[in-house]
């Protein structure tokens, strides 16, 4: 599932190739998403030119000029491709492919989502922060809000696991299954530690090792493990740098303990029992 590294690799690719292209019309495949694509879609969009794509948690905004933007997300095994102009035009799997923007230097943006968890969402600009996707999300583990301070405090007293603390989106916007795991075998802490017990020195390792695990991953283009891809169809390269994740049974790169799997919070976490304490 896209994490704020596939998303944020996603942006950084699309700003070369999308922004400041006009949208000249849209095509609609399936409507069905986690929200349907609404009748005034196409409308709404046609014509309109990118100005700038940002990001909120794993959430891709593209603004548009007037008066809406539009909310993308890529759920479980969504994609947003650029297809340079030339591109078989015939490629177009309306079972799969959601939308199809045809932008006006021949090229084409594809929203695909065989799993169908994904959104695309047009919102009016001013109303974007207090949609029910962004409204009371916590901060970007990227920003200075995000430190050991304000850890600590949303920690305190807390009796649930410190890996789904780092998971909960109101408390810190972003980060999921892949990277908490990551986070927390850098920091040396265990994902099932109650988080009001973890210390004041550790949780300041978990706070390092937040920026350190994610601006690895947006370097190497995010993780890929099934259907992830960026949008120019490739695959994300940090599955070979992963510490933990998906290792069950294998031995630890620092101590060749064999990494154990244990289920926190319903899903799988991965962890080395010697180096995590
Ligand atoms: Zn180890």
């Amino acid at each position: 599932m896209p994490e704020l590294p596939e998303v944020e690799s996603l942006r950084r690719i699309l700003v070369r190739t999308a922004v400041g292209r006009t949208i000249l019309s849209v095509r609609i495949g399936e409507k069905r998403l986690r929200r349907r694509v609404t009748q005034d879609f196409s409308g709404a969009v046609a014509g309109r030119r990118i100005v700038k794509l940002s990001r909120r948690a794993k959430y891709l905004i593209v603004e548009l000029d007037g008066a809406h933007v539009m909310l993308v997300h890529l759920g479980m095994s969504g994609s947003l491709t650029h297809r340079q102009a030339g591109f078989d035009a015939g490629e177009f799997d309306p079972r799969h492919d959601h939308l199809e923007f045809s932008l006006d230097d021949a090229s084409r943006l594809v929203y695909n989502d065989p799993r169908r968890f994904g959104m695309v969402r047009l919102v009016e600009r001013g109303a974007l922060s207090a949609t029910a996707e962004l409204k009371g999300l916590g901060p970007e583990p990227l920003s200075r809000e995000f430190n050991a301070d304000y850890l600590a405090q949303k920690a305190r007293g807390r009796t649930a696991a410190i890996k789904n603390l780092l998971m909960d989106q109101r408390i810190v916007a972003g980060i999921g299954n892949i990277y908490a795991s990551e986070i927390l075998f850098r920091a040396g802490v265990r994902p099932t530690r109650r988080a009001g017990r973890v210390t004041r020195g550790e949780i300041e390792k978990i706070a390092a090792a937040v920026p350190v695990i994610l601006r690895a991953a947006i370097g190497s283009a995010g993780t890929t493990f099934r259907s992830y891809r960026d949008s120019r169809g490739q695959p994300g390269r940090f599955a070979t740098r992963l510490r933990v994740y998906g290792r069950e049974g294998k031995p630890c790169y620092t101590c060749s303990t064999p990494i154990r799997n244990v289920v926190v919070g319903q899903r799988a976490s991965f962890f080395c029992p010697k180096c995590q304490r």
